[in-house]
């Protein structure tokens, strides 16, 4: 799948935000007159901070419970009847109708954290004795859910290298009910072609399937760089601890798909709970949100001369950056990481292995480092750098580390807002340490 693109796919056709305004005005004003809005003299949201709502009258509770996740009723053409906050709630609300849009997709489910959100993406698609095909090189959590956790509740996952044409094709089977990947997968960088994941699959139906449902996790990218929806993924799973949240002050996670998994979705949330605080939204809606196009066009230029100057560096063995013609996605790359104008966004984030002791790199990050900070997490105003075989990726056995393409030698680095040659000039003293 490496050399050929997969066909492009016209975007699911998402309510208008408002005709005739551009997306970066959106993510600053959201809905502005949305039904989810409570507060009519408010140019910003108040944190709302409410367990429980007011019920009018008996009747309007009973109705609030009836219509809670009701199939058919299009959440955004409803005033919700609010109840309980696990149910849902208004700045919670504002926040999924921005993330959809941002997505080009039609609803969104937020949630506590992004691993929550990935549990709830695949939670509500599979039953026990089912089986998922997953790439091999995942985040460290979701990579110990599917191999810890799933098998006791009878779900099988067949690990694949997805990046490789025709592996997938093998892999799919009568019980398959979902493919999951990163794309670019963390740490590596490695790219999967959606296109050709999805051709793959509707070929697999045309033999008399069901046609898997492939679900990405577009952390790494963010919606800024990437729109699976519109390639041909079904659902798009977020950390917005990350880069949607931008500032490193809350967790979060999403989940963007059809209005048709809707009701699973908000009736998983009601009962596993894995609920985002109204206090952690509001950050993500007010802060994170109308900021994401500005931070990552800064830094995604400074990842670029970063990335540059790693690759000429001589304590440097390898870069992976999908805006080097070096990646070896390079050409995929171009295709698929395309920001809201079309331009080419191959993103904000690293993955390079030095000669020498890694450690030693890291540690003067710690000691020494200003521009530079030793710290897992990514898509933060810092740009931090970390280990992922030893921090997080540290949940993956040394055998499958090795079969997941993760070095010892290997570092993550997320490019942040500082000053670009104060980052260079961190690294620099950095590698003389390695
Ligand atoms: C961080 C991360 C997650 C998990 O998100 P949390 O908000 O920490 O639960 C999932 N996928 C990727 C790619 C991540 O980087």
């Amino acid at each position: 799948m490496k050399k050929k693109a997969g066909s492009r796919r016209t975007p699911p056709p998402a309510v208008p935000a408002r005709p005739g305004y551009g997306i970066e005005t959106f993510l600053v004003h959201g809905r502005h007159h949305t039904k989810k809005w409570d507060y009519s003299h408010h140019l910003v949201p108040p944190i709302s901070s409410s367990a429980a709502y007011r019920l009018g009258s008996a009747e309007r509770g009973a109705q609030g419970f009836e219509s809670f996740a009701r199939e058919g009723l299009e959440p955004s053409k409803q005033h919700p009847i609010y109840i309980y906050d696990r149910l849902d709630e208004p700045v919670r609300g504002m926040l999924e109708e921005s993330l959809a849009e941002a997505e080009r997709g039609e609803f969104c489910a937020t949630f506590a954290t992004g691993m929550a959100a990935v549990s709830a993406a695949l939670g509500t698609q599979l039953r026990s004795g089912d089986e998922v095909v997953a790439h091999r090189t995942l985040y460290g959590c979701s990579f110990s859910l599917f191999r810890n956790w799933y098998p006791r509740l009878g779900i099988k996952v067949k690990f694949v290298d997805l990046t490789r044409e025709g592996v997938l094709k093998r892999a799919l089977g009568p019980r398959t009910r979902a493919v999951y990947f990163e794309s670019p997968a963390n740490p590596t960088m490695e790219l999967i072609d959606i296109g050709a994941v999805r051709g793959a699959c509707e070929a697999h139906a045309r033999r008399g399937r069901a046609r898997p449902q492939i679900v990405i996790d577009n952390t790494f990218a963010t919606p800024f760089c990437q729109r699976p929806l519109t390639l041909g993924a079904d659902v798009v799973v977020h950390s917005l601890t990350k880069n949607l949240g931008g500032f490193g002050t809350d967790m979060g996670g999403a989940v963007v798909t059809r209005q048709e998994f809707a009701t699973d979705l908000l009736l998983y949330r009601k009962d596993f709970g894995g609920v985002l605080a109204p206090k952690s939204a509001w950050p993500i809606f007010v802060y994170g949100l109308p900021t994401l196009p500005l931070r990552m066009r800064q830094q995604q230029e400074s990842a670029r001369r970063v990335a540059d100057f790693l690759e000429r560096h001589p304590r440097v063995k390898t870069v992976a950056y999908p805006g080097l013609p070096s990646f070896p996605w390079y050409g995929l790359a171009r295709q698929q990481m395309t920001d809201y104008a079309g331009n080419f966004a191959p993103g904000s984030m690293i993955y390079f292995t030095v000669r020498g002791d890694a450690n030693h790199v890291l540690n003067y990050a710690a000691r020494q480092g200003y521009a530079l900070t030793l710290a897992v997490s990514l898509g933060q105003v810092r740009t931090l750098i970390e280990s992922p075989t030893l921090m997080t990726h540290a949940a993956l056995p040394p055998e499958d580390q090795g079969t997941c393409g993760l070095e010892r030698d290997g570092l993550r680095l997320s490019l942040g807002l500082e000053s670009v040659s104060d980052i260079l000039s961190d690294l620099e003293k950095a590698l003389a340490h390695a």
